[in-house]
């Protein structure tokens, strides 16, 4: 039965909720500053082909949030050349009386498509800035190509994910925060991981004014390689599991089942045994992990060689031999590496009370799943098809294994370079953001901190490591701006075996702002019990830099640890 509520209870209610709408003073005051901002003059000022504010309203102060103006709205509102309408989306929150000085731009993940909203950031007084990249995972979702990654039918979503999102939004965030408050932020900051890490170093190599200080975690430097990468260990497994006679009901491979979570926990005791002791302490973590080579790794490997039949305590040769190929990375028909090769790291599997992590096995396998194959490297294939090889050839979402069973590595290296009249930029001039010369970005003041899980299986450490390593070289800058992190034992961004709950934004600030050059980091881990304790901290120490244990004190606390430097 349906209660109408009595008339002097619906006065009540309107009456109450109006007196906590009741705006103060300088709510409203703030309140039609904010409506009153104008972003009109930016078209033709930062020559943007046209633009759409779909929301502009004061935000009061709530527990959620602090009192600020959000404005959303879209650049190049147009429809793209697969009939598809495209825009570059973006999201500003501007704090009204608590502002820092200062901005902050997250970068996306995968392949963009989602606004970040930092909202602990705009928290601490932050100016925060966001974009989707120019294709929107919602709107531009279509299923029959390769649903998320089918705006890469489209050159100009292309061009727009690849760069040029994040310069104009970059360039109309600080439009806005001119217009807002009379004055440019003092700073500006950009963070980032996987492909916000390759934002990241984006914005230092190719629009280094833009930002102070930079945090690039787990860079997809070469973004469609690691993709490409996966479709070599896609099609490695799928042919171990079809050895092994692992399918799943419909017939196709098992590729979740060709390592079960007690192997890889076989394969993360070998590599402690070859490895953990390198840096003086035998605490299950690879500190030295320049040392823990294939051919050191190899040696210990082989001594859990089943002699017979499968079980849990060893390996079958197979299992051995296709596990070593998959870390040395892909190379084409000739013999030439097309991709990085993978760290020996222990965070390949590890044990958290009754369960086993799964933050390794997730991209290269997927669950050990019986009913179908979920390993994130499969889903990715999509995205070669669509977005990583001109002229784009998108597949459905269910065709990503047949793709990565037939696909040929040298076509697929050809079509990176290849361009056609409707596109006429290569995919390796869109998306390889390995420039070396970060002269430019040094001259402004700028200052950048990198990190990278060893055990991430998204992309390589050893990309990261070969890139800082030459980008040092090449910059010869006079003064120290940039710092590498290798972090032992985390996965891609965050999660596994190891200390992978830290912060660099605020010793960045420190860096930027007063000139204190962090010495280290201090990472905790976020899986508590799996090292037998509560909780356990580590120093992170700047690349080539190591952790190393004092002799004496809890192995459990950094306190106990100093950076070493190794040559
Ligand atoms: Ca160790």
């Amino acid at each position: 039965m349906k209660v109408n509520p009595s008339p002097l209870l619906v006065v009540s209610v309107v009456f109450v909720v109006s007196l906590c709408w009741l705006p103060t003073a300088a709510e409203s005051s703030e309140k039609v500053k904010c409506e009153a901002l104008s972003l009109e003059h930016a078209v033709p000022e930062l020559d943007l082909d046209n633009l759409a504010v779909t929301q502009q309203e004061f935000i009061g102060a709530t527990d959620a949030a602090i009192a600020h103006c959000v404005i959303s709205g879209e650049i190049d509102r147009r429809v793209g050349i697969d009939g598809q309408q495209y825009a570059i989306g973006f999201r500003f929150r501007l704090p009204v009386d608590d502002w820092n000085g200062r901005l902050y731009m997250e970068g996306g993940g995968g392949t963009n498509g989602k606004i970040k909203d930092p909202l602990a950031l705009l928290a601490e007084g932050f100016a925060t800035i966001g974009t989707d990249g120019g294709h929107d995972n919602t709107r531009n979702y279509d299923e029959s190509a390769g649903g998320i990654f089918a705006f890469g039918r489209d050159p100009q979503a292309r061009r727009d994910f690849a760069y040029n999102a994040y310069d104009l939004v970059v360039k109309l965030g600080k439009y806005a925060i001119q217009g807002f408050y009379g004055s440019p932020p003092q700073y500006s900051y950009f963070e980032g991981c996987s492909e916000g890490g390759r934002e990241a170093l984006l914005m230092a190599q190719k629009f280094p004014q833009h930002f102070d200080g930079i945090v690039s975690g787990a860079p997809a430097i070469r973004l469609p390689l690691g993709p490409v990468a996966g479709l070599y260990t896609n099609r490695l497994f799928s042919e171990l599991a079809v050895r092994s006679g692992l399918l799943l009901p419909d017939g196709s491979p098992a590729i979740g089942m060709t390592y079960s979570d007690s192997d890889l926990m076989l394969v993360r005791e070998s590599i402690l045994e070859a490895c953990d002791a390198l840096d003086g302490l035998e605490d299950g973590i690879v500190d030295d992990l320049a040392s823990c080579d294939t051919p050191r790794v190899a040696a210990q490997l082989s001594t859990i060689k089943c002699s017979v039949g499968k079980n849990n305590s060893c390996l079958t040769e197979d299992q051995l031999i296709t596990l070593k190929k998959a870390f040395a990375g892909p190379k084409d028909s000739e013999g030439s590496p097309v991709y990085s090769s993978w760290p020996w790291d222990a965070g390949v599997s590890g044990l958290n009370g009754e369960s086993h992590l799964q933050d390794w096995r997730k991209s290269w396998l997927g669950s050990a799943s019986k009913i179908a194959n979920d390993g994130a490297k499969l889903k990715y294939a999509g995205a070669v098809a669509a977005i990583y090889t001109t002229p784009p050839n998108p597949i459905s979402t269910d065709s990503t294994l047949s793709y990565s069973l037939n696909y040929d590595l040298d076509g697929v290296i050809e079509s990176m370079h290849a361009t056609t009249d409707l596109f006429p930029e290569s995919v390796s001039d869109l998306y390889i953001t390995d420039q070396t010369n970060l002269r430019l970005f040094v001259r402004g003041g700028g200052k950048l901190m990198m990190f990278h899980g060893a055990s991430d299986s998204v992309i390589s450490m050893n990309e990261t490591v070969d890139w800082y390593t030459s980008m040092v070289s090449d910059t010869s800058a006079p003064v120290e701006f940039s710092q590498l992190y290798l972090v032992p034992g985390m996965g891609h961004c965050r999660g596994g075996p190891g200390m992978d709950r830290f912060k660099m934004l605020q010793p960045l600030m420190q860096w930027v702002e007063k000139g204190v050059e962090p010495s280290h980091i201090v990472a905790e881990t976020s899986t508590p019990g799996f090292f037998g304790v509560e909780t356990r901290s580590r120093k992170l120490c700047p690349f080539p830099e190591q952790s190393r244990y004092r002799g004496h004190g809890d192995i459990n606390h950094e306190a106990s640890f100093e950076c070493f430097s190794p040559n």
